[in-house]
């Protein structure tokens, strides 16, 4: 499951959680993004960070791993790379790319599309507030899975931080806890009266 996790929260967890179940995976591998080219207008935290947390959240599930890939990659973070790279790792097993009903509807605009069906099998999951359409995806390579619907985003969760509200419950505790140790996501501190 690749993500850019800044932070991760319950909406992915329940994703990973039930399409490990329903497709019986022997494990799902939590991948955080390098530079994600998607989000290049906006400060993403370091990767360090957001690899960390994922593996905070992630680490009481012993179906739940985090890999480094991404973040070790120089340069923007392509999916094509990703998967080439868990390939190698993984070089006998069979490989399922879990993603958003958003991010698959970007999928047939990725250049590789088609190195990239011969490289996993994709599986879109819903998520409030996304149509999923079948149009045109191969069906033999794509599936669209409802997961229990969350309301959550990573967006909403900066943004509550930097406004002082709460993100308990919506991200896990040791995450909360992460946030708060490394100030992230605060808004920047008001100026003094009197600065220009
Ligand atoms: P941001 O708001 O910064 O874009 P995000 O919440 O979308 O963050 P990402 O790290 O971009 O989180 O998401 C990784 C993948 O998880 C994406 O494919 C996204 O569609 C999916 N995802 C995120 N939130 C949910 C959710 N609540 N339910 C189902 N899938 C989700
Ligand atoms: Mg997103």
């Amino acid at each position: 499951m690749g993500g850019t996790f800044d932070p991760i929260h319950h909406g992915h967890l329940v994703a990973a959680s039930e399409v490990q179940s329903l497709f019986d995976l022997d494990e799902v591998i939590f991948v955080p993004t390098g530079q994600p080219w998607q989000k290049a207008d906006r400060d993403v935290s370091e990767p360090e960070h957001r690899y960390l947390m994922t593996v905070v959240a992630t680490a009481s599930n012993p179906r739940f791993q985090v890999s480094r890939v991404d973040i070790e990659r120089d340069g923007p973070t392509y999916t094509i790379d990703t998967l080439r790279d868990l390939r190698r790792l993984y070089p006998e097993d069979e490989l399922f790319f879990i993603t958003g009903a958003d991010a698959l509807a970007q999928i047939l605009s990725w250049k590789d599309a088609d190195e990239l069906f011969e490289l996993a099998h994709f599986i879109g999951v819903t998520r409030p507030g996304y149509e999923l359409s079948e149009s045109g995806l191969p069906d033999d390579k794509v599936t669209l899975q409802e997961v229990p619907a969350m309301a959550i985003s990573s967006t909403d969760c900066r943004e509550r931080v930097a406004d002082g509200e709460p993100v308990w419950y919506l991200v896990p505790d040791g995450v909360v806890q992460y946030i708060n140790k490394h100030r992230l996501y605060a808004a920047a501190p008001a100026a003094p009266p009197g600065a220009p």
